[in-house]
């Protein structure tokens, strides 16, 4: 910013919303100002001077004393400070409010030993007079508690000869420190923070020594302490209890000037960076003479958190609200661990966000995606997001980081579990695809090579490679100690679709072994129900007599015979089917279900195989071979030469009726012995149980066994129907006239030549 927004050096802030620079602070940060308005630039105070991200390596020191006392100029010559002084000539208050400056010799170069701390932060608090504030006794008094709620040391300046003037100015500020340190640490008991009271007595003559204004001062803090009216329950308290003591003497700036200078570097080495504690001095705790920042002086709030703390605390100070330290710590750890926890997720979010997208692409486009090391990505931001949380905000309120804590892995885990979720779906879809494909392909190399697959064992082979592929994958994904993450449950919902998926695939191959059965069956029955048909066309077959018009023994039992091969047929192929599916680990309902339909088709196959035996064509020729056969062989088989005499029209018509009766016998299926149909329904048997809907899609009723068919056993069992069986007749007669009519021919023309 080129505006000229300086904070002047009466404390007037010139452009607060402008964004200040490092060069408006040459003379520090007024904290606080005259209308008692706390500065919202403080933290960006601290950030320009580093001291934001030092943790807990900083610390704090806040001057008290009357006005005009040299406090201001002391800090300057201490800590390199450019703290607004009161001219000589112009004798008139300059610092207004609270000021603070970063320590400007931490640089400096001194032997290790006497080294500055680091992060010194000097708050310059306006004189306690209230000479030109009038009786204004309030400021003095929030000053006092916003001091102490903040500060590890507390300088008290004053002149030499104010020791032991116990109605002094410094006295009655003293008195006020007093109770409102016991008001303020009342409500924080186990903390119990002390502080140094630092008093550094100007104006030194040297006449009588330090140690003796020290037991003066002593006395009359005790003093002091003991006129306090002190809180129920702290009645009994010390003023040792909430504080140490420190001495120091300087000369007089103006008389002795280069001695002033020596002696306040001297003082300067107090404020170095190790301590020591006053046991290892020897002195008693309250005579406190070594380096002044004891670690239990320190209020522990965290640079990063100080400007919003010591905000919150001047709010309730300023507003005459009890101010409760324990609270405002509270407050302040649930602010800045939400701060924290937001940063914390934004980096997160950097990280994840892209994965997410590409998830969520891969499911717009209908093609889950299975992320490259998601589980490593993801383990990775979690890890540095919670270490990262961890570092800054564990130095908060443990309570509060404990929560605060809980709630962001809580929202990281969500990311992360909707993110793993999709992962191990997309894997769950891809693995099941992939293993059903396998199988597929198993299963048709397999039947290429023509050799027998173990179904079974394809499918156990595939299944352990798409398990342990899923496995790997949500192992890859688990984090330990978050339950959530084993995903358990979405491996046995993996291995059940397998399961399923099995099934499906293990019905297919029952479908195939089914087809390649019935293939066998219709090849069998193929040639020798036609065997058995073809034996129709000798018509001397078996020991048959065509003169006795009883029929031969192969025509007579045909039907039995096709009826029991039939079934040997099929009992067979039953067998192959329960040895093939057994060997795929096909369950005893599938296997049933796959016999039942065997037995059905194998039906079909045979009364397809009969129908085609039975058409027109076909009986003709075989009726016409069978009377041939009866007509025109002898007993013994020699073929007729017919002569005149031959009573020829005889043996047609005994030939002709023997085959006549066969389309009668042919026209329906009968058992010799019951005359009736076979059982077919009790050798089909029941549907079992477990037939659903698509196992009975392809099948064909059969009359007697389907009866909501409407079809009997009977109707199924008739294999020529009337009408044709008049027709045969009708045909098969011509045929037989036409044959005779040539044996009349042959017997009149053999005699004519
Ligand atoms: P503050 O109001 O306490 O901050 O006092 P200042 O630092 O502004 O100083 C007030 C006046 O005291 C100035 O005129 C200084 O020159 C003068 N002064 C500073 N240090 C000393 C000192 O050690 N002895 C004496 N006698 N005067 C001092
Ligand atoms: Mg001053």
């Amino acid at each position: 910013a080129t505006a000229p927004s300086v904070m002047t050096m009466n404390g007037h802030f010139a452009g607060v919303g402008d964004a200040p620079t490092k060069e408006q602070y040459e003379h520090g940060i007024q904290v606080i100002d005259e209308e008692k308005a706390f500065n919202p630039h403080l933290n960006t105070y601290l950030q320009l001077t580093k001291v934001a991200q030092s943790g807990f390596n900083y610390h704090l020191i806040s001057v008290f004393g009357s006005q005009s006392t040299g406090k201001s100029t002391l800090l300057n010559h201490l800590f390199g400070t450019e703290f607004g002084v009161m001219s000589e000539t112009e004798r008139r208050q300059t610092t207004k409010g609270i000021w603070m400056s970063k320590n400007k010799r931490e640089g400096a170069q001194v032997p290790e030993s006497q080294k500055m701390a680091d992060n010194i932060l000097v708050m310059d608090v306006e004189g306690t007079d209230g000479r030109e504030r009038g009786e204004d006794q309030d400021f003095e008094r929030k000053s006092a508690l916003f001091a102490l709620a903040t500060s590890e040391v507390l300088i008290v300046n004053i002149w030499e000869h104010q020791v032991g003037l116990y109605q002094g100015a410094n006295m009655g500020l003293l008195k006020t420190v007093f109770e409102v340190n016991l008001q303020l640490f009342l409500k924080d008991k186990q903390s119990n923070p002390r502080s140094l009271l630092f008093f550094v007595i100007r104006d030194h003559l040297g006449t009588t020594p330090l140690a003796n204004l020290r037991n003066t001062l002593i006395a009359d803090l005790t003093n002091i302490w003991s006129t306090l009216s002190k809180p129920a329950g702290l009645e009994k308290s010390r003023i040792e209890d909430y504080f140490d003591f420190g001495f120091a003497a300087l000369p007089h700036k103006i008389l002795q000037p280069e001695k002033f200078v020596t002696e306040v570097e001297k003082l300067g080495t107090r404020f170095r960076a190790g301590y020591r504690t006053s046991k290892q001095n020897g002195l008693a705790d309250h005579e406190f003479d070594g380096g002044v920042f004891l670690p239990e002086y320190h209020r522990r709030i965290p640079a990063d958190g100080f400007s919003v703390y010591a905000e919150g605390v001047w709010d309730q100070i300023v507003n005459n609200k009890d101010l409760d330290l324990p609270t405002q710590q509270e407050l302040l750890a649930q602010f800045r661990c939400d701060e924290i926890s937001r940063e914390v997720l934004e980096a997160f979010d950097v990280a994840i966000a892209p994965l997410e997208e590409k998830q969520a692409d891969g499911i717009r486009m209908g093609k889950p995606t299975v992320l490259a090391d998601l589980g490593v990505s993801g383990k990775t931001a979690r890890v540095k997001s919670i270490k990262a949380f961890e570092t800054e905000a564990s130095r908060y309120h443990k309570g509060v980081y404990a929560r605060k804590r809980v709630e962001l892995e809580g929202k990281i885990d969500t990311r992360l579990k909707a993110l793993y979720q999709g992962q191990l779906s997309a894997a769950h879809k891809s693995g099941v695809a992939k293993f059903s494909d396998a199988v597929s392909a198993a299963v048709k190399a397999g039947q290429k090579k023509g050799a027998s697959y173990e179904f079974a064992e394809i499918v156990d082979r595939e299944k352990a490679v798409a398990l342990k592929q899923f496995e790997a994958e949500a192992k890859s994904l688990a984090i330990e100690g978050v339950p959530w993450s084993n995903f358990k449950q979405q491996y046995n919902l993996y291995e059940k679709d397998l399961d399923e998926v099995s099934a499906t695939l293990r019905k297919e191959e029952m479908r195939r072994l089914a087809t390649r059965v019935e293939r066998w069956v219709r090849s069998r029955l193929g040639d020798s129900v036609g065997l058995e048909f073809n034996k129709l066309g000798s018509g001397r077959g078996g020991s048959g007599a065509p003169e006795t018009g009883e029929k031969p023994a192969s025509e007579k039992d045909l039907w039995d015979r096709i009826w029991n091969l039939f079934i040997a047929t099929v009992k067979e192929a039953e067998t192959r089917f329960i040895e093939r599916a057994k060997s795929f680990d096909a369950d005893q309902d599938e296997i049933e279900v796959g016999l039942w339909r065997l037995r059905r088709k194998s039906w079909g196959v045979l009364k397809a195989k009969i129908d085609e035996e039975v058409m027109e064509g076909n009986i003709l020729l075989k009726l016409r071979e069978n009377f041939e056969d009866k007509f025109r062989y002898d007993e013994a088989g020699v073929p007729r030469i017919w002569r005149p005499t031959d009573d020829i029209e005889g043996m047609y018509t005994k030939a002709k009726d023997s085959t006549l009766t066969l389309i009668p016998l042919l026209s329906r299926f009968r058992l010799s012995e019951t005359y009736a149909p076979p059982d077919l329904p009790e050798w089909i048997g029941n549907a079992p149980a477990s037939v659903d809907s698509k196992d009975e899609e392809d099948l064909t009723p059969i009359g007697g066994v389907d009866e909501e068919e409407g079809k009997s056993l009977e109707e199924e069992m008739t294999i020529l129907s009337e009408a044709k069986r008049q027709d045969l007749v009708v045909r098969f007669k011509k045929t037989a006239d036409g044959v005779y009519v040539e044996a009349k021919r042959s017997a009149i023309g053999g005699v004519a030549q």
